[in-house]
């Protein structure tokens, strides 16, 4: 075993952020233990797209040649109507590779695989892997934090990385209670895996607006199925998150009058593999260290899935928390700060909601849903391209990645 380093660090989480940067990491000789919850990769999820920083980084982490292997066909989006009309349409070249359909396109549990792909390449004996794993109890001092394990043992790292998601244990631990940092946006999403419904257009990412909801259905790897996707407006209810009869049920009450695909929609709820239901949910923790504990991805900042951006404010801290670690391996305390400072003003505009607000996007009446249409249409006509592209989905384009 080739130690280059003293240090031992604990990832908590083993989505993309926690498996991103545990690999980079690895590559700088750092010895490093994960723990993840679920007890094996945990698959599922919809398209995530890379973009702007996002992209840079995968590629400066030799993820690209992994990620195409699995890249999805897809062509663009189409908006529907109830009897399967389309509206408006938005090709993936229209807005050249950077509109809602990036030129980069994986499910996230595709992405995921990737991710841990990479690590068992560059795992020299200094990673420990290990799931149907958490931590239960964090005391630190200045010279390290001592970690219980659910399964039993306290062992010391010399530091903390919180990786486990929007609900963290580790930022419950150590900053504070969820309510402090996680605010429900007033709605509800859905993903899971169906069968692709006959006839449906290959490659097209459709979507239908109702009052109060969406409902989406996009390519996934294997052509015979598709990722469901939904949005909700709903009052904040607690009872919900861990009852998945009562989340089917407010699906199948939202949706029973949709039209177009919804009976095939609703039709997969009971059988598939990977029903993911979760609150809408806006995190903001202002400091994203406390001692030796740091958090990157879901479990420190989080627009919500309607931004799109959260796998790639994942990819964008894990690059830059590791490379500044490795970087001033002796002061992890001015490691976390220079973390904090670069990545702010990319976290800043990552976590804007397209559009403004939950409201505009997912209107509740009607007339404020035919008017939502409307701009659909004009956002997506030729003359409006560009101003749309730059409006909602170049806002991240300006930020400089560091070139570690
Ligand atoms: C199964 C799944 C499906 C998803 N599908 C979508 C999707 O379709 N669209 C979308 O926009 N976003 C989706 N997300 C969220 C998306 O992955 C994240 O917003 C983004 O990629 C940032 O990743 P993250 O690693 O910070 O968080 P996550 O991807 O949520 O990963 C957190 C990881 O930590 C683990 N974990 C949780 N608690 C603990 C604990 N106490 N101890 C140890 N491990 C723990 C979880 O099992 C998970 O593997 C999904 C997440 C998951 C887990």
């Amino acid at each position: 075993m080739a130690t280059t380093s003293p240090l031992h660090v604990l990832v908590s989480g083993g989505g993309i952020a926690g498996n991103a940067v545990a690999l980079q990491l690895l590559r700088n000789g750092i010895r490093t233990t994960v723990v993840e919850r679920a007890a094996a990769p945990r698959p599922g999820g919809q398209a995530v797209d890379l973009r702007g920083p996002s992209k840079v980084a995968a590629e400066r982490m030799g993820l690209l040649e992994g990620i195409a292997k699995y890249q999805l066909d897809e062509r663009g989006m189409s908006y529907v109507d109830g009897d399967g009309e389309i509206y408006a349409r938005m090709a993936m070249e229209d807005f050249d590779g950077a509109g809602i359909v990036a030129d980069i396109e994986i499910t996230r549990g595709d992405l995921n695989q990737v991710l841990l792909d990479a690590l068992a390449a560059a795992d020299t004996g200094l990673l420990d892997y290990r799931y149907g794993e958490r931590i239960d109890r964090i005391t630190q001092d200045e010279a390290g934090v001592d970690v219980t394990f659910a399964s039993g043992g306290t062992e010391r790292f010399d530091l903390v990385i919180g990786a486990d998601g929007v609900h963290s244990a580790t930022r419950a631990l150590v900053f504070g209670p969820e309510e402090e940092f996680s605010t429900n946006l007033g709605a509800y999403g859905a993903f899971f895996t169906m069968p692709s419904p006959a006839g449906i257009e290959p490659g097209w990412f459709g979507m239908r607006m109702i009052p109060g909801a969406m409902l989406g259905i996009r390519p996934d790897a294997d052509p015979a199925t598709s990722k469901a996707i939904m949005t909700i407006r709903a009052t904040p209810d607690p009872a919900l998150r861990r009852d998945p009869a009562a989340q089917r049920a407010l699906i199948r009450r939202t949706f029973a009058e949709a039209g177009w695909r919804a009976p095939e929609v609703l039709a997969a709820l009971d059988t598939t593999p990977d029903f993911y239901f979760d609150e809408v949910a806006r995190v903001d923790v202002p400091e994203l260290s406390a001692g030796r504990v740091t958090l990157i991805g879901d479990a420190g900042y989080c627009g919500s899935p309607l931004t799109g951006m959260g796998t790639a404010m994942a990819i964008v801290g894990a690059y830059v928390l590791a490379a500044e670690i490795a970087a001033t391996p002796a002061d992890l305390t001015g490691a976390q700060r220079r973390y904090q400072e670069v990545i702010s003003p990319f976290l800043d505009k990552a976590k804007e909601i397209p559009g403004g607000s939950l409201a505009l996007m997912l209107p509740n009446s009607r007339a404020m849903t035919a008017l939502a249409k409307l701009n659909v249409r004009i956002m997506m006509s030729r003359p409006m391209r560009p101003i749309t592209k730059k409006i909602y989905f170049g806002h991240t384009d300006d930020f400089s990645l560091p070139n570690y």
